[in-house]
C-alpha cells in the first residue's frame, strides 16, 4: 500500500484549498446569497458529481482526487456540493448506470443543479432489514403502473419532489430478490399521500407514504422490469470507501477535545482529569483505524476490483463510535447535556443533546448494526448462518 500522494494529487489538493480560501466565507458572516453563490461556483468548477462521466455532466474525476475533494471540503467545514442529497448519493448514479437517455437527460441535470430533491422509498412497515421481501405492488396496465401500497422512513418525503421506489411486480416463491422492480415517480402525483413522522430530536424529516391507485408511466422504469434489486445494490455500492466519513469523524473529535478543554469535573479542569485524556486517545486510535481500513476499500476502489462486504465493518465501527463519543459529551455536560437548541443552558446550541436523540441516523440508517455483524460473521469471517 502507497500512502504517499503523486505531485497531480499534490496540485489537485491545493487547487482545491485555493478554491476554498477564495469562496468559503466563514459561517458567522454568510448572507442569504451564499448558498445560491457557492452552488453555483462549485458546479462550475464540475465538482458536484465529481466522479460522474463528463457526458451527463459530471466531472468524470478519478477516486483518489474525490477523496481529496471530500478531505478537503470536510476539513474546513464547508457546505455540500449540491443539495439534493439523495439524488447525488445513489438516484442519479442509477439513472447513469441502468437509466435510459431520455431519462439521463430529464433528471441528470437537475440533481447536478440541485433542483428538488429525491427521497428513496425502500422500507416498509413490516419490511426494513429483509428488503427483499417488499409488498408495495405495481400492476402494468398499457403504458402505465399502478402502484399500492405504502413505504415508511421515507427521509425527505415531505419536501422531495421525486421518489426513487421499489415495487413488486411478480411473486417468484422460490426466490423474493426477483420480481422487484425500480420506478422514478413524481410526488405530487394523484393518489400520494404523505404522512410526516416526528423524530426525537424535534422536526419530521421522515414520512410514511402511501399510494392509492398511483398511474406512473412506464417510461419511469429505472433498468428492466424485475431487475429492481440489482439496479438497487449496485447504485448503494456507490462510493462506500468511507475516507470522507473519516474527516467528519475527526471533526467531531476535535469538537470533544474543544469542549473538554472548557469543561470542569469534580470542580477541575476536566482535561486534567486522567480517564478523560485516556478516553479522548482511546476514541482518536480507532478513527485512525478506521481511516486506515477505508484505505484497504480505497485500494480495491483503484484496481476497479467490486467492494462487497468489507465495507459493514467501518460501517459498524463508525456507528458504534458515534454513538459513544456523544454519549461521553452528554456525561462531561451533566444537566446541560440534555438541553436542545435554545433551551436555557444549552452548550454548543444543543448539538450534543441533538446528536444523543439522532442515533439511530447513524446505526439503523442503511443497516443496523445487527446486520452488518451478521455480513460481517457469515460472509467475511465464514461463521455458519444464523
Ligand atoms: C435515520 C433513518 C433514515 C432512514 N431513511 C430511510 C429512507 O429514506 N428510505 C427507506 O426506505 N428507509 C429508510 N430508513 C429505514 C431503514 O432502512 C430501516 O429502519 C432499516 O433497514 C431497519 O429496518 P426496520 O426498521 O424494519 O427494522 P427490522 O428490520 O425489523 O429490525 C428490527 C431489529 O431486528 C434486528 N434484525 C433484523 N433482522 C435480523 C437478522 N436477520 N439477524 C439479526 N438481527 C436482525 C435488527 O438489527 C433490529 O435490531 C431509515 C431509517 C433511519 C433510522
Amino acid at each position: 500500500m502507497d500512502f504517499e500522494y503523486t505531485e497531480e494529487e499534490q496540485a489537485f489538493r491545493q487547487e482545491v484549498r485555493d478554491f476554498l480560501d477564495e469562496n468559503l466565507t466563514a459561517a458567522n458572516r454568510r448572507d442569504a446569497n451564499f448558498m445560491a453563490n457557492w452552488l453555483k461556483k462549485v458546479r462550475e468548477k464540475r465538482w458536484v458529481g465529481f466522479s460522474w462521466p463528463k457526458e451527463v455532466g459530471g466531472g468524470g474525476g478519478n477516486i483518489m482526487q474525490q477523496v481529496i475533494l471530500k478531505e478537503e471540503m470536510a476539513s474546513r467545514k464547508a457546505p455540500p456540493l449540491g443539495t439534493c442529497m439523495m439524488g447525488l448519493a445513489w438516484v442519479g448514479p442509477a439513472i447513469i448506470q441502468y437509466g435510459t437517455e431520455e431519462q439521463k437527460q430529464r433528471f441528470i441535470p437537475d440533481i447536478l443543479d440541485s433542483k428538488y430533491h429525491w427521497c428513496t422509498g425502500y422500507s416498509e412497515p413490516n419490511v426494513g432489514s429483509d428488503l427483499a421481501s417488499l409488498q408495495c405492488k405495481a400492476v402494468r396496465e398499457g403504458d402505465f403502473y399502478i402502484v399500492n401500497g405504502t413505504k415508511i422512513w421515507t427521509s425527505l418525503a415531505p419536501f422531495a419532489s421525486w421518489i426513487s421506489l421499489l415495487v413488486r411486480t411478480s411473486s417468484n416463491p422460490e426466490s423474493k430478490h426477483e420480481g422487484i422492480t425500480a420506478l422514478l415517480v413524481k410526488m405530487d402525483s394523484p393518489g400520494i399521500e404523505v404522512r410526516p413522522i416526528e423524530i426525537m430530536a424535534g422536526g419530521a424529516v421522515f414520512a410514511q407514504v402511501f399510494f392509492d391507485e398511483v398511474k406512473v408511466p412506464v417510461d419511469n422504469r429505472l433498468g428492466e422490469e424485475g431487475n429492481g434489486w440489482k439496479v438497487t445494490i449496485s447504485s448503494l455500492a456507490n462510493e462506500r470507501s468511507s475516507i470522507g466519513e473519516v474527516t467528519a469523524m475527526y471533526e467531531k473529535l476535535e469538537r470533544l477535545k474543544e469542549l473538554v478543554r472548557k469543561s470542569r469535573k469534580n470542580g477541575k479542569p476536566a482535561r486534567d482529569d486522567v480517564g478523560i485524556r485516556r478516553q479522548i486517545a482511546v476514541f482518536e486510535a480507532r478513527i485512525e483505524a478506521m481511516r486506515l481500513n477505508g484505505f484497504r476499500y480505497l485500494t480495491k476502489q483503484i484496481k476497479r476490483e467490486p467492494l462487497s462486504s468489507e465495507t459493514s465493518v467501518n460501517k459498524l465501527h463508525r456507528a458504534n463510535l458515534e454513538v459513544e463519543m456523544t454519549d461521553f459529551a452528554v456525561e462531561l455536560l451533566g444537566q446541560s447535556g440534555l438541553q436542545l437548541r435554545d433551551q436555557e443552558g444549552a452548550v454548543d446550541g444543543g448539538s450534543w443533546a441533538t446528536a444523543a436523540l439522532s442515533w439511530p441516523d447513524v446505526a439503523i440508517c442503511g443497516g443496523t448494526p445487527n446486520i452488518q455483524k451478521n455480513i460481517i460473521a457469515e460472509r467475511i469471517l465464514g461463521l455458519p448462518k444464523d
